[in-house]
C-alpha cells in the first residue's frame, strides 16, 4: 500500500517532514526515526473522552491515534503506539472513511493524534472526506515538535490545534527526549498555531469550533520547568489560547530507573503550579482534577475502528468502558 503522488512528494528523495530531518526513504520501505514507513498505521479509532471538556463534550471526540512518532520521550505513555508497533496499515481512501465514519457516530470533532509523521497523507484523507460531506472541526493533537513549513500544509484543514509545549530548557530536552531543539521548535509551531487559528470560538453547546489549546504536562521534580513554560505561554498569547495544566504523568518505560521520573508528581507539586498561575492572572484554561496517574487511562490500542469489518463486529457504540473514569476529569481553570 503505497502513499498516493501528492502524499509522496516529501517522502521521495528522503523524508523531511519532522524536525528530525532523518532523510528515511519512507516510500521503499525504509522507517524513518519517527518507525513509520510510507503507509499509513492506525492503532485506533473511536470516539475518547477523556480530552479537555471542551474537546470531548458528552458526545465524544473521534480520535484517530497513529502509529509512530518522531519524539520518542523516555517516560512515554503511549509506548505501545509510539514505537510504531500496534496498528494496521491503512489506505488514504480508508482513513478518509474512518473521519466520516466517527461524524456519523455522533463525535464532537475529528482529532489527529500524533499524526505530524502523516501530513501528507492525512491532508489528502481529510480533502476526500469533506467532499464527503465530513463538517465537524479538525483538531491536531500534537507533541509541538513540529516544523512550521509542515504545520503550512495544514492550513484551512485543522479547525484547533492541541499541541503538548514539554520543554523550555535545551538540556532538559536533550535529556528526556534526544531533542535539544525542541524548545525553540515548539515556539515557533505554537506561534504558526495561532497564526492560523488566532482566536478560539465555541458553539452553544461550549465545544470548541476553533482555536489552540496548549498542554503542560507537569513532570515530577519540574515545577520550575513548568512555571516557565506557563508564564511564557500566557506573557505571549494572554487570551488567544487556553493553557490545559496536567499531572497525569505516570512513571513506565525507560523512566523506571531515572531518579525524579520514577515516581508521580505530588498533590503539593501540582497545587504549587496551579497557585503559580492563579498568581499571574491565568484564566484560560484547564485542570485535572482527582488521581489521574494510572496506566488504565491509556486507552486500549486494539485496532479498534481501524477496518470496516471491526466496525460492523463491535458496533459503532461509543467505547465507555471500564477505562473511563469519572477521576480524569479536566476543570475549566475559572
Ligand atoms: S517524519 Fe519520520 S521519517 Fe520523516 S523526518 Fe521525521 S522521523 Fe524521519
Amino acid at each position: 500500500m503505497h502513499m498516493s503522488t501528492g502524499a509522496a512528494k516529501n517522502t521521495r528523495s528522503g523524508c523531511m517532514l519532522c524536525p528530525r530531518e532523518c532523510g528515511a526513504d519512507r516510500e521503499s520501505g525504509q522507517r524513518g526515526r519517527c518507525h513509520a514507513d510510507g503507509r499509513i498505521r492506525v492503532a485506533r479509532a473511536a470516539l475518547h473522552f477523556w480530552e479537555e471538556p471542551c474537546i470531548s463534550g458528552k458526545e465524544g471526540s473521534g480520535a484517530v491515534f497513529f502509529s509512530g512518532c518522531s519524539l520518542g520521550c523516555v517516560y512515554c505513555q503511549n509506548r505501545e503506539i509510539s514505537g510504531g508497533r500496534a496498528g494496521i496499515d491503512i489506505s488514504i481512501d480508508r482513513l478518509s472513511d474512518i473521519f466520516v465514519e466517527l461524524q456519523d457516530q455522533g463525535a464532537n470533532n475529528i482529532n489527529l493524534v500524533t499524526a505530524g509523521h502523516y501530513v501528507p497523507q492525512v491532508t489528502e484523507a481529510l480533502r476526500k472526506a469533506k467532499d464527503a460531506g465530513l463538517n465537524i472541526p479538525v483538531v491536531y493533537n500534537s507533541s509541538g515538535y513540529e516544523k512550521t513549513e509542515t504545520l503550512r500544509l495544514l492550513e484551512g484543514l485543522v479547525d484547533i490545534y492541541l499541541p503538548d509545549f514539554k520543554y523550555m530548557d535545551a538540556g532538559l530536552a536533550d535529556e528526556y527526549s534526544g531533542a535539544a531543539d525542541y524548545p525553540r521548535t515548539a515556539v515557533s509551531a505554537v506561534r504558526e498555531m495561532v497564526r492560523q487559528c488566532p482566536s478560539v470560538q465555541f458553539d452553544e453547546r461550549g465545544i470548541m469550533q476553533r482555536g489552540v489549546i496548549v498542554r503542560h504536562l507537569l513532570l515530577p521534580g519540574h515545577v520550575r520547568e513548568a512555571k516557565k513554560i506557563i508564564r511564557y505561554l500566557y506573557e505571549t498569547y494572554g487570551n488567544q489560547i487556553y493553557i490545559s495544566i496536567m499531572n497525569q504523568y505516570t512513571p513506565c518505560g525507560d523512566a523506571a530507573g531515572d531518579p525524579l521520573l520514577r515516581r508521580k508528581v505530588t498533590k503539593r507539586e501540582y497545587e504549587r503550579l496551579l497557585d503559580f498561575a492563579a498568581e499571574i492572572g491565568l484564566e484560560q484554561g484547564f485542570y485535572q482534577e482527582g488521581d489521574t496517574a494510572k496506566e488504565s487511562f491509556i486507552p486500549p490500542f486494539d485496532c479498534r475502528g481501524v477496518l470496516p469489518e471491526r466496525n460492523r463486529e463491535k458496533g459503532v457504540d461509543a467505547d465507555t468502558g471500564s477505562r473511563k473514569t469519572e477521576q480524569n476529569v479536566r476543570r475549566p481553570i475559572r
